[in-house]
């Protein structure tokens, strides 16, 4: 799958680190970042969850 994350939408409220954190960690300012190799998000099932925990709805996931 596609995991894009919109920094310019990002708050940095930390919900999709804390709903999937095999996938997404957070940069020095505290805004959203894929973990290095975790790129497309391979097998993990919350990365979804995560995109729909955003406050802001940063996360686009695709297919
Ligand atoms: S949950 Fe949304 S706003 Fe919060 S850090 Fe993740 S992408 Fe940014």
């Amino acid at each position: 799958m596609d995991i894009l994350i919109d920094k310019t939408v990002c708050i940095g409220a930390g919900q999709c680190a804390l709903t999937a954190p095999d996938v997404f960690t957070q940069d020095d300012d505290g805004f959203s970042e894929l973990l290095p190799g975790r790129e497309d998000g391979a097998g993990s099932p919350l990365v979804r969850e995560a995109a729909r925990a955003c406050p802001v709805s940063a996360i686009k996931v695709a297919p």
